[in-house]
């Protein structure tokens, strides 16, 4: 198939791995575009970041160049992003030069933190309203839309569903990179990320290895969503224009 551009915003520096993590990866692979934008990215106002604003600045940015993706960064503060006018201008404008095929975001219930909701929100009015946003320019860009879940302890109702079996050992991977490589070294970590866990299971081609808790939550969300679908492990999404159901591009860009 034609190569694809698919557009993931994620409020923080993490969000767009945890996750659409295995999609992305799979996606990279088949040869197509992925460009992640990370909304809220002035390290300064996080007591985990602060005061290591350049290094985390540069590590999430390698870490996007190892993956072979373009990473964005628009430099809100942390739980400062608010919808209005400006930040659907500012989303609507990435919209139009990024012209993705397919758009995903945040689940629009998950309002702790509230950026993630908030993001969410207007990333999908962005896609939606960008003609309008833009001065009337006939835009229309990354229309078919999803939700992704990080935080499995909101509403959420999946009706798409992606086998990530192949990369599941990638995906863990990429989203324990920013444990071992941020929260390890904040002063602030002992209330944000210490919980490690020592897990051996086969399709980890039977390596123990050590998680901090968002990797860990991940593998765990990755095997339940799996038995919800009849693989062993998979990422589910919410596909946020029905009519796009008949079509799911999101899945044909994965396939073999
Ligand atoms: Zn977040």
């Amino acid at each position: 198939m034609d190569k694809k551009t698919i557009l993931v915003v994620g409020a923080h520096m993490d969000d767009c791995e945890i996750g659409a993590g295995g999609l992305i990866i799979k996606a990279v692979r088949k040869g197509h575009r992925v460009v992640l934008v990370n909304v809220a990215t002035d390290y300064s106002t996080w007591s985990t970041t602060k005061g290591r604003e350049e290094e985390i600045k540069a590590k999430v940015l390698n870490k996007a160049k190892e993956m072979k993706v373009e990473k964005r960064l628009l430099g809100y503060g942390y739980q400062s992003v608010i919808f209005n006018l400006e930040s659907l201008k500012k989303m609507a404008e990435i919209i139009l030069d990024v012209r993705p095929d397919i758009t995903l975001f945040h689940n629009r219930f998950e309002r702790e933190p509230s950026d993630h909701a908030v993001v969410g929100e207007i990333t999908q009015h962005a896609v939606f309203s960008a003609n309008q946003l833009l001065g009337g320019k006939h835009i229309s860009y990354g229309m078919e839309m999803y939700s992704y879940e990080v935080y499995p302890k909101y509403p959420f109702q999946p009706d798409t569903y992606i086998d990530i079996s192949d990369v599941i050992k990638e995906t863990v991977e990429t989203i324990d990179y920013f444990g071992r490589e941020i929260y390890a070294g904040s002063p602030s970590a002992k209330s944000c990320a210490v919980i490690q866990s020592k897990i051996n299971i086969n399709y980890l081609e039977n390596k123990e290895i050590s998680l901090w808790h968002y990797g860990e939550t991940k593998l765990a969300l990755s095997l339940y969503r799996g038995a919800q679908c009849g693989v062993r492990f998979a990422e589910a999404y919410t596909a946020m224009n029905k009519k796009v159901l008949g079509k799911r591009l999101l899945q044909e860009i994965v396939e073999d």
